[in-house]
C-alpha cells in the first residue's frame, strides 16, 4: 500500500509533528552526523516490524537504538557498566554504538530476537530534538531500501523510501557519511570492534586505556568468507547496480591501471564510472553519494581506487566499499 509520504524541515513545530508521528506509530526518516535514519519507537513491537517491511530488510538484523542523552541508558539496556559509561562520556553525543544487555522492555523485533541491544546518542541537533520530542527511544536503521548504498541526502531517502514511511525531514547533507562504529560492550573489559567507523579503536583504547584492537585484513577475510561477529554484517550490503572493482597497489599504479582498464572497457560500449578518493575523511563524506549518482547515470562499472591502511578511518571506509564491490579486487 502506497501512502502520502510528508515532508518536513527542521523548524521546531515541524519537528514536533514528526515525534507525533512517532509516538502514533509512524516512520519518520531524519538526519543524523553519520547517514540519515528510519526513526520508530524502539518500544513498540509494530513499529520495528513496520521498519523491517519498509526497508525489506530481514528481520534477524537487529536495529540500533536512539537517546538524545546519556542519562536515558538505563531506560534501553539492563546495565551501564563502568567502560561504557566513559566512553558514552568521552564520544557521546557522536557516531559511536555500543551493545549492551538490553531491558525486558525492548521487544525482541527491536533487537532481532537477542538479549542485547545497540544503543547510540547522535550528535546532530535535529536527531536529538526529535528523539526528546518523541519522548521515547527510536530505533533507527539506515534509511534506505536493504543492500543498497546508505542515504547521506534527504533526496536519497526520497528516492527509496517515498510513498512507504509517514514523513521525511529535509535535513543537510550528512557530515560524516557512514555508519558509526559499533562496539561490543558486553565484556566491558574486552571492547570488541563489530563495525568500524568514524570513532577509531585509537580512540576508544585511549579513553579506556586498555587495547581495543581492530585488524582490517583479518576483518575483511572474515567479511569475505561471511562469517558475522555482527548479525548485520552478512548480508548484501551498499551494493551499487553497477558491478564494481576495486583496485589496491601503490597510487599511481592503481591510477594508471584504473585510466587503461576504463579505456578499454570503454571502447567494448560499456559506461564506466571511476572512483580515485585522496584522503579517508572526504571518502567518507562522498562514497554512498558517488555510488548513487553512478547507479543514476546509468554506469555499467565502477572502477575504484582501494585507501591504503595509513588512517584508521581508511578502513572503515574501505570495509564499504569492499563490500560494494563483493570484495571484488585487482593488485595494481
Ligand atoms: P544499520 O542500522 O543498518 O546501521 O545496522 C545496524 C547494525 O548494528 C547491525 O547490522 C548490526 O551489525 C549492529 N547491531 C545492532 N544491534 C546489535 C546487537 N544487539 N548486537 C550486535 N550487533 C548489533
Ligand atoms: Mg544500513
Amino acid at each position: 500500500m502506497r501512502m502520502d509520504t510528508k515532508y518536513l524541515t527542521i523548524e521546531d513545530a515541524d519537528l514536533r509533528k514528526a515525534a507525533e508521528i512517532i509516538r502514533a506509530g509512524g516512520l519518520v526518516a531524519f538526519p543524523t552526523e553519520t547517514v540519515y535514519g528510519l526513526g520508530g519507537d524502539a518500544m513498540s513491537a509494530q513499529s520495528s516490524v513496520k521498519i523491517y517491511k519498509a526497508k525489506g530488510r530481514p528481520s534477524d538484523n537487529p536495529l540500533i537504538v536512539h537517546i538524545a542523552k546519556v542519562g536515558d541508558v538505563l531506560r534501553v539496556a539492563e546495565s551501564f557498566p563502568d567502560n561504557a559509561r566513559k566512553l558514552a562520556d568521552a564520544i557521546w553525543p557522536g557516531p559511536m554504538t555500543m551493545v549492551l544487555p538490553k531491558r525486558a522492555e525492548v521487544p525482541d523485533e527491536t533487537t532481532g530476537g537477542l538479549s542485547t541491544v545497540a544503543l547510540r546518542c547522535p550528535a546532530n541537533e535535529v536527531a536529538r530534538r526529535l528523539i526528546e520530542y518523541a519522548g521515547t527511544p527510536l530505533a533507527a536503521p539506515s534509511a534506505n531500501i536493504s543492500g543498497r548504498p546508505s542515504p547521506t541526502r534527504w533526496e536519497h531517502v526520497r528516492s527509496d523510501l517515498d510513498g512507504k514511511i509517514d514523513a521525511i525531514i529535509i535535513g543537510e547533507p550528512c557530515i560524516g557519511g557512514i555508519e558509526s562504529t559499533v562496539i561490543d560492550m558486553t565484556l566491558p573489559d574486552s571492547p570488541q570492534i563489530l563495525r568500524p567507523g568514524l570513532i577509531t579503536p585509537a580512540r576508544i583504547s585511549e579513553v579506556l586505556g586498555i587495547a581495543c584492537g581492530y585488524d582490517p585484513a583479518l576483518a575483511e577475510e572474515a567479511d569475505a568468507q561471511t562469517a558475522p561477529k555482527s548479525p548485520g554484517t552478512k548480508y548484501r550490503h551498499y551494493t551499487p547496480r553497477a558491478e564494481m572493482m576495486l583496485y589496491r597497489g601503490d597510487s599511481s599504479k592503481v591510477r594508471e591501471a584504473i585510466l587503461e582498464d576504463a579505456r578499454a572497457l570503454r571502447a567494448q560500449g560499456k559506461r564506466v564510472g571511476t572512483i580515485i578518493y585522496e584522503d579517508g575523511r572526504e571518502a567518507a563524506q562522498n562514497l554512498f553519494k558517488d555510488l548513487r549518482q553512478m547507479d543514476e547515470d546509468g554506469v555499467d562499472i565502477i572502477l575504484a581506487s582501494a585507501l591504503d591502511n595509513s588512517e584508521e578511518i581508511n578502513y572503515s571506509v574501505m570495509n564499504r566499499m569492499l563490500k560494494a564491490a563483493g570484495y571484488v579486487v585487482k593488485e595494481a
